[in-house]
């Protein structure tokens, strides 16, 4: 039997560093992912070298039938393999002001962000139901916190997984299934490679952007046995900015 761990989207960036960081907690990660092959050898390359396990699965978690098939499957076919660990990561951004917003940006964003939390965890949760033991941990956003002007897509996406995180741990708490969300600022990533951060860092009160290794700090611990008491929270990765 093995105890794995699932981060989607953990193929790249933040995904990537929590991968690295629960695959050294013991866990046989299931690296997900969407699209980038090459990215998601180069993580799995990474787990085997830092000595840890792991495997790819392939899904788009905005496709419910294709969550359902291939994750579904996945877990039919590994009856004697428990997961253990979920880490909600993947998501994107598509930013625009409101009024030019097109409806595909509206679509996509809430689709990856917020309905790909609700087809993985759905799958994932009737296990940790039945073993009586779950750790869930939601990759939120700083912009679901408090809104940031282009970003109604994403930040009314992001806000959607906090009131669903809050929502859960009380729904699961009494079955030992912890459920709890991070939401991590400005991070060296994909995502923000065009950012200037020279023009942001100045809003960033300890002045520059986070890494993804500070972030998967946080994820790992909510991993954990050690957070065994930590439940329905919200924790800040920021570097101070609100
Ligand atoms: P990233 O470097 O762009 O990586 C995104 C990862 O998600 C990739 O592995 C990507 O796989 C995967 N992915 C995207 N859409 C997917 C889908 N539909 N199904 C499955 N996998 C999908 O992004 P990141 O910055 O690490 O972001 C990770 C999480 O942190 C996101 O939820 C993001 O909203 C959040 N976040 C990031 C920041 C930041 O500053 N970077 C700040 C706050 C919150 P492919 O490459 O194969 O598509």
């Amino acid at each position: 039997m093995m105890k794995c761990a699932l981060v989607t989207g953990g193929s790249n960036g933040i995904g990537r560093a929590v991968s690295l960081g629960i695959a050294k907690l013991g866990y046989h990660v299931v690296i997900n992912f969407r699209s980038n092959t090459e990215e998601a050898e180069k993580t799995l390359s990474m787990v085997r070298d830092a000595g840890g396990s792991g495997e790819l699965l392939r899904f788009d978690v905005a496709n419910r039938l294709e969550v359902e098939s291939v994750l579904g499957g996945w877990i039919d076919a590994n009856a004697d393999n428990t997961i253990d660990v979920l880490v909600n990561n993947a998501g994107i951004t598509r930013d625009n002001l409101l009024l030019w917003m097109k409806t595909e940006e509206w679509e996509d964003v809430i689709n990856t962000d917020l309905n790909g939390f609700f087809y993985v965890t759905r799958v994932v949760l009737k296990g940790m139901l039945v073993r009586r033991f779950g750790r869930i941990v939601n990759v939120a956003s700083l912009s679901g916190l408090k809104g940031v002007a282009g970003q109604t897509n994403y930040s009314a996406a992001k806000a959607g997984v906090i009131g669903a995180t809050r929502s859960l741990a009380q729904e699961v708490a009494k079955k030992n299934i912890t459920v709890n969300a991070v939401a991590p600022g400005f991070i060296h990533t994909e995502m923000t490679k065009n950012f200037n951060e020279k023009d942001f860092k100045q809003i960033i009160p300890m002045q520059r952007f986070g890494t993804p290794e500070e972030v998967a700090e946080v994820v790992c611990f909510l991993s954990s046995e050690k957070s065994s008491y930590i439940t329905g929270e919200v924790i800040s990765v920021t570097g101070g900015l609100y």
